[in-house]
């Protein structure tokens, strides 16, 4: 196909495997949606759809005007209704947008609410930068306490270590409440005056539609007029400088090291007190791999019932992108436990059958349907990765038998065509079973541990002791078979 026709710049493909970028990866994509999904899950929050386009008014009321994101960086149209639409460039907006078009909070004042999906912004095309990129993002509204401020940094970092990420620093901050920030950009703007004409472009642009940012600038130059500027956390009124203290005490309990950065300003305008980012040391200049904070006025903002909030929001490219830097081991995809190689008619008929009955049990299976040679037939299985395979003929349909052959080993195992089935069964549970056998055989800590174990599978200690009897007998049978 002509090159006019390729996808536009900033967006991308993910094929069932992209050995140049693996991290494009559709199985890595799905797999760690959901270890996502499970954490979220595990924190109490439950998953939220909104759609990929919104009212522009909505992001200009939320996330800001001044803000690059809206003023620079939205994919606004006018619909063939005239209505001024965006493809949503963020997550928060969009959920408390739903919140409170659908009373969620007059039924339920808490809500923990996690969404996955692409976000889209007309970014400046760099590593690491997409302009439809992926989030996975939560909120929680309806407490204003450091304990959620903490969850959700919790969440965010058990996330990524759940992910298999190493190595990430957490950097708080807090911005205080609306007189805290502006009595702050009032002190920044007095700091950067005398050196106003030595900074960037874009600085100089920010100075007075949104100094805070300028804290945010990678410049050399705007780092050297930044040195010895005040402190955002010197302003900090009383209530705003307990909730940061006990947000550090929790962090210390639950023992999740970090660091305080007094320049996190986050890119939104909506935050307020708590703010957060995780960093990783592997990317280049976009080291962030997520970060969010309080936003406790959006809400009533957007007409709905004033009601803290806190957020989070990741992205899933650049997750992936740090674990393949690290040199994780990636999840492999699924392939199929058996390959049939029918050789003539006849078998292929038997085989067809075979493999459709498999597959109503469960069982990956596929099978050569397009009458390979038996060599062309048998790469076939090697390049989908298929653990077992089988080939049938006229011999093995008179004897019943098929030889069954581990593709990896190359050892093979002569099976009655009807033990076929179970034998399957057991080879596709094998890890499985083994790691839940494992769990059972673990000693248990205290003697109530084991009570209530016992208890739990309603048993005596006889029939316990039995059960796992058999269930270590289970798995060298199995180990046996294969
Ligand atoms: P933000 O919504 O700007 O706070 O971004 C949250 C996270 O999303 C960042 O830490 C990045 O990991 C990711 N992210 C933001 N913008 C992009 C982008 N253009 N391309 C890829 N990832 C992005």
């Amino acid at each position: 196909m002509a090159k006019d026709y390729d996808a536009p710049p900033g967006v991308f493909d993910l094929l069932p495997s992209d050995p140049k970028e693996p991290w494009r990866s559709s199985y890595l994509w799905s797999h760690s949606e959901s270890i996502m999904r499970n954490v979220a899950k595990n924190f109490g929050f439950a998953e939220i759809r909104t759609p990929i386009f919104e009212k522009t008014e909505l992001f200009s009321r939320s996330v800001g005007e001044e803000t690059d994101i809206v003023s620079k960086e939205m994919y606004s149209f006018v619909d063939r209704g005239g209505r001024n639409l965006s493809l949503r460039p963020e997550g928060t907006a969009p959920v408390i947008r739903a919140v409170v078009e659908h009373h969620l909070q007059h039924a339920e004042p808490l809500q923990k609410l996690f969404y996955i999906g692409p976000m889209f912004r007309y970014e400046r095309m760099q590593a690491g930068r997409y302009r439809q990129f992926h989030q996975f993002g939560a909120e929680a509204l309806g407490v204003r306490s450091p304990e959620q401020d903490v969850e959700m940094i919790d969440m965010a970092m058990t996330l990524f270590a759940s992910l298999g990420l190493k190595n990430l620093s957490l950097q708080i901050s807090s911005l205080g409440g609306k007189k805290t920030r502006e009595a702050f950009r009032e002190a920044l703007k007095n700091h950067l005056k005398g050196s106003f004409d030595a900074l960037s472009e874009t600085s100089r642009r920010r100075f007075e539609t949104n100094p805070l940012r300028i804290l945010d600038s990678k410049d050399p130059q705007d780092q050297l007029a930044l040195k010895g500027c005040p402190s955002i956390l010197d302003l900090l009124e009383d209530d705003s400088k307990e909730h940061f203290i006990r947000v550090q005490e929790l962090l210390n309990k639950l023992q999740i090291p970090y660091t305080i950065n007094k320049n996190i300003v986050r890119g939104l305008d909506y935050y307020n007190d708590t703010v957060f980012e995780i960093i990783s040391g592997e990317l280049g200049s976009q080291n962030s791999v997520g970060g969010g904070g309080r936003y406790d006025t959006m809400i009533e903002e957007l007409g709905g019932k004033s009601s803290p909030a806190i957020g989070f929001a990741a992205g899933i490219e650049r997750i992936f992108q740090v674990l393949i830097s690290q040199n994780s081991t990636l999840p492999k995809a699924p392939a199929p436990l058996l390959y049939l190689i029918p050789l003539g008619e006849r078998a292929k008929l038997e085989c067809f059958e075979l493999m459709a009955f498999l597959r109503k049990q469960s069982l990956p299976v596929d099978m050569d349907l397009s009458s390979k040679k038996l060599g062309k037939a048998m790469q076939r299985a090697n390049q989908i990765n298929a653990s077992f395979v089988a080939v049938v003929g006229d011999q093995e349909l008179e004897t019943g038998k098929i030889a069954l052959k581990e593709m990896e080993t190359g050892k093979g195992a002569e099976v009655p065509l009807k033990s076929l089935p179970r034998i399957l069964e057991i080879l596709s549970k094998q890890k499985e079973t083994e790691t839940i056998i494992e769990e059972l055989l673990r000693p248990f800590d205290t003697a109530e541990e084991a009570k209530f174990f016992i208890n739990k599978i309603g048993g005596s200690v006889e029939e316990t002791t039995h059960l796992i009897e058999s269930l270590k007998k289970a798995v060298a049978q199995m180990k046996e078979i294969s």
